[in-house]
């Protein structure tokens, strides 16, 4: 065999991953760099769950998506989305075909990791007023010290009214931070596990210093602070009794590289799913199956809760769909569901160079190589996972080949190194079939995540011939 035979072969048998950003056309360029710049905003106006939620609508509002419950009845080509709690979100564009016949979904979650408030936050400790915190979701806490938070959420007083909060977004505005031991005396800390360097009790917020002025009572610099908050709220402290107060990285999203290549931004896990999801449902008119996409919430802490994967209120929405499209058969939800192809659209941890025995490098994702396919998820053996049948794999490769959206096939780090699960058990448990495809992201759960823009582009590619075809 000559070398050119040789080469030719190699070319054609090898499943070589190709770096995605070689041979691009031009217009291919812009559109991957314009779409980073839209999700940038997007990362920007909308860091917790209930500004993805909040946004979002706006978004299928501008886009003739309206809410369901303005609708009587529904025909093909119709667009509705129904809001759960201000925490998640469902749309649907409905297809040609009848719904029990199957539905598209493509389920992204809206919830990243975080510091929260606990319900008895405020407390003054040698005339500092301080925040006590109860962390959201698994992340490493020494990563979060000494960094600009800021503060979001709702506080709903007993009568109803619902105070929203957002402090530390705006260039005028003060930030919150976490303060760290210096390492001139931490010989003590430094002798601990890494796991333990920062603890979940010494997650405290620094939040002011100045006394209230009076010498006539004790804890005045918390007394200041209260009164501050009552000025411009009307907030007492019992009021944080019902309240959800969310502590986020305060930095904007930015481009990283002097190629621009990559984002770097917080809660990309599993902003960059959401919003390459949503994008791909607005320009989709009258698809043959109907479309879904799924925005929940609580996926970070195991799935429950109403506004969770798990909750039936995702069978509430696709109840009303069946109904409004004149389908009212007792079975017609099961039916609907075990024909249902799903996408669960989560983000993988691409390979780090700087650790690199944590990752198996034939089985990685990489960043730039386009949208990971996870096969299955879990850990010790599979453990936990919801394994795609390899025919719905090989439906998915042909749909994605179809769109040219690059993806490449991925499982999460080295056997026995650790794990991790997403909702698409939660999909399968309901008789959907589903393949977790997302973008790989590195230094997941950290403050501030990096992505590829080639893979955020391909994601969007790849979600959108999944929902019209
Ligand atoms: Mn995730
Ligand atoms: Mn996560």
């Amino acid at each position: 065999m000559s070398k050119t035979d040789a080469k030719e072969l190699k070319e054609k048998l090898f499943n070589t991953k190709k770096n995605g950003w070689e041979h691009l056309s031009d217009e291919e360029l812009k559109n991957i760099f314009q779409f980073a710049d839209e999700y940038m905003y997007y990362l920007n106006n909308s860091k917790t769950e209930k500004e993805i939620v909040k946004s979002s609508k706006e978004i299928l509002l501008k886009n003739g998506f309206i809410d369901i419950s303005e609708r009587e009845n529904l025909k093909p080509g119709d667009k509705v989305f129904f809001v759960n709690k201000d925490r998640a979100l469902y749309s649907a564009v409905i297809g040609e075909d009848n719904l029990e016949e199957g539905l598209k979904i493509v389920a992204a979650h809206a919830d990243s990791p975080r510091i929260d408030l606990k319900q008895n936050p405020l407390y003054e400790d040698s005339e500092l007023g301080m925040l006590k915190t109860h962390y959201y979701g698994g992340l490493k806490k020494y990563q979060w010290t000494n960094i600009p938070l800021s503060m979001h959420g709702t506080i709903v007083k007993p009568d109803g009214e619902k105070i929203t909060i957002c402090i530390g977004e705006k260039e005028e505005d003060p930030i919150f931070t976490i303060s760290d031991l210096l390492p001139h005396l931490a010989g003590a800390q430094m002798d601990r596990k890494l796991k333990e360097g920062v603890q979940g009790e010494e997650l405290n917020i620094l939040a002011g210093s100045i006394p209230y002025d009076t010498e006539e009572v004790t804890e005045r610099v918390k007394l200041n602070i209260l009164k501050l908050l009552n000025d411009k709220y009307g907030i007492k402290e019992i009021d944080f009794t019902s309240s959800e107060i969310e502590f986020v990285p305060a930095f904007k999203a930015k481009s990283l590289g002097f190629d621009y290549s990559m984002v770097a931004g917080y809660g990309q896990d599993d902003k960059v799913c959401c919003y390459t999801a949503l994008r791909a449902m607005l320009n989709i008119d009258k698809p043959r199956k109907t479309a879904v996409c799924v925005l929940i919430d609580k996926e970070e802490i195991g799935f429950e809760g109403v506004t969770g994967m798990y909750s039936r209120m995702f069978e509430i929405f696709i109840h009303e769909l069946l109904e409004k499209t004149g389908n009212t058969s007792v079975s017609g939800l099961d039916k609907t569901f075990s024909n249902s192809k799903a996408i669960s659209a989560d983000v993988d941890g691409a390979y780090d160079p700087n650790f690199a025995y944590a990752f198996e490098k034939n089985n990685t994702s990489y960043l730039g190589k386009g949208m990971a396919i996870v096969k299955y998820t879990g850990a010790r053996g599979k453990s936990g996972a919801s394994e795609a049948p390899a025919e719905f794999v090989a439906e998915i490769r042909r749909i994605f080949d179809k769109a040219n959206a690059k993806y490449q096939s991925c499982e999460l780090g080295r056997v026995d190194k650790g794990g991790g699960g997403t909702i698409a058990l939660t999909l399968a448990n309901r008789g959907i079939e589903v393949l977790d495809v997302g973008v790989p992201v590195m230094g997941m759960h950290s403050p501030y995540e990096i992505t590829s823009k080639f893979d955020i582009y391909q994601a969007y590619k790849g979600y959108h011939e999944f929902l019209k075809s």
